[in-house]
């Protein structure tokens, strides 16, 4: 009658139907997939503070430029003053009033070269932390993914060889049946057929009557009378 071989196809297809559950639902999927959100925004951030940075050092460079020229330029005025070239007061006055005013001038920037020396050193302490911590991370996930894709081919192969034995089985089934069983599982869902265990239907537990039983056994088709699926004696 065939039945025995479409429980086996049933098995196949429930284990089928398993496999592909847990490729939808896998936490470690979800799990990757947040991971990869956070890293990608860490990453983001590690890169801007590197912009950042480029942005300072240039900022620095400047400021050391502008330095040097102040720094040049008191001390060209210095030498001015102190030379003797002129005694006339009042030019002398706007000299050391030039002096003081480059002084002052060369104060506030190298004041500033300072401030930005500690910004400096405070974001190349943030980016060696963050930027390890970042690598670290990275590799621990690629470990993962490497791991959750092997998982993933095992379930693929063991889905794609059940997928073959069932069509080869399919083919060993009567048609007419196979037909009745596909229609019947539309209203049912996959346990369509159900196994007779010590006298109770496999799919709803309840008693199969003796009667309907026997006539199952001798070979007719049998339906459970409260959950409606084709029995297995
Ligand atoms: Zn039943």
């Amino acid at each position: 009658m065939g039945l025995s071989k479409l429980w086996e196809l049933q098995e196949m297809q429930l284990r089928l139907q398993e496999l592909q559950r847990q490729l939808h639902t896998s936490a470690l999927a979800r799990e990757l997939k947040r991971e990869k959100e956070r890293l990608e925004a860490c990453q983001e951030t590690v890169r801007a503070r590197m912009q950042e940075r480029e942005e300072l050092r240039r900022q620095v460079a400047a400021l050391e430029r502008a330095c040097q020229d102040l720094a040049a330029r008191k001390k060209q005025l210095e030498g001015k003053l102190y030379s003797g070239e002129t005694s006339n007061p009042k030019e002398l006055n706007n000299i050391q009033h030039k002096i003081d005013t480059t002084a002052g001038e060369l104060a506030r920037e190298e004041e500033r070269a300072m401030e930005l020396a500690l910004q400096q050193e405070q974001l190349e302490e943030w980016l060696k932390e963050n930027v390890s911590k970042l690598q670290a991370d990275k590799a621990a996930y690629r470990e993962k993914l490497a791991r959750y894709r092997t998982w993933r081919e095992g379930l693929q192969q063991e889905m794609d060889v059940l997928a073959v034995n069932a069509a080869q089985l399919e083919g060993e089934i009567d048609p007419k049946l196979l037909t009745l069983y596909s229609d019947l599982q539309r209203r049912l869902g996959t346990k369509a057929l159900a196994r007779v265990v010590k006298g109770t239907c496999s799919g709803c537990h309840l008693v199969v009557p003796p009667v309907l039983l026997r006539e199952a056994r001798a070979g007719k088709f049998i339906y459970c009378e409260s959950c409606g699926r084709l029995l297995l004696p």
